[in-house]
């Protein structure tokens, strides 16, 4: 199987980088694929964010980071690859998920998606929420690594 992550990571955060990990024992290697959507309203452009998932898995093996455009069955073709890793963590993840896996499904019937739970003291994390509680001088090393708590930072120029 070849597992491709896709999603926002607008910026990445302990909850994705777990399911990265746990991609890895069951996969073997992971494509994090970082969605290149101009319409979303990113706080980080596309390459900033491939650069800071790569910072961040940069001592873990068989990770590649890409962006990509469009259709994501169309990039999972590009690669090769023939599973979507996506996280599950609340019942309210649950509409979007179920559609999007019934949509990559009808796209293309090869593709699988896999759903990983979330670990349950990461249940609750998003990249939302941790840009809220940044904007606000709050604590976020619990939830990012030290990287991405920087560069975080120094985007909403909270930086002494
Ligand atoms: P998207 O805009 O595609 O939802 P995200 O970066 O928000 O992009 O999330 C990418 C994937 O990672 C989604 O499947 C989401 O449910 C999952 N995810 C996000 N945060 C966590 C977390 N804390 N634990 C596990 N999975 C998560």
């Amino acid at each position: 199987m070849k597992a491709v992550y896709p999603g926002s990571f607008d910026p990445i955060t302990n909850g994705h980088l777990d399911i990265i990990k746990r991609t890895i024992k069951l996969a073997g290697s992971v494509t994090v694929a970082v969605l290149n959507n101009p319409s979303k309203n990113s706080l980080f452009t596309v390459d900033e964010r491939v650069e800071l998932i790569k910072k961040v898995t940069r001592d873990m093996p068989n990770v590649k980071v890409e962006s990509f455009k469009g259709l994501l069955v169309d990039f999972m073709k590009s690669q090769g690859a023939d599973v979507i890793i996506r996280g599950f963590r609340t019942i309210s993840d649950y509409e979007y998920e179920l559609q999007m896996a019934h949509i990559n499904e009808h796209l293309n019937e090869n593709v699988e998606t896999i759903f990983m739970v979330a670990k349950n003291g990461y249940s609750y994390l998003s990249s939302s929420i941790v840009k809220e509680i940044a904007k606000f001088g709050g604590s976020i090393d619990d939830f990012v690594p030290y990287e991405v708590e920087y560069t975080l930072k120094q985007k909403l120029n909270l930086l002494k």
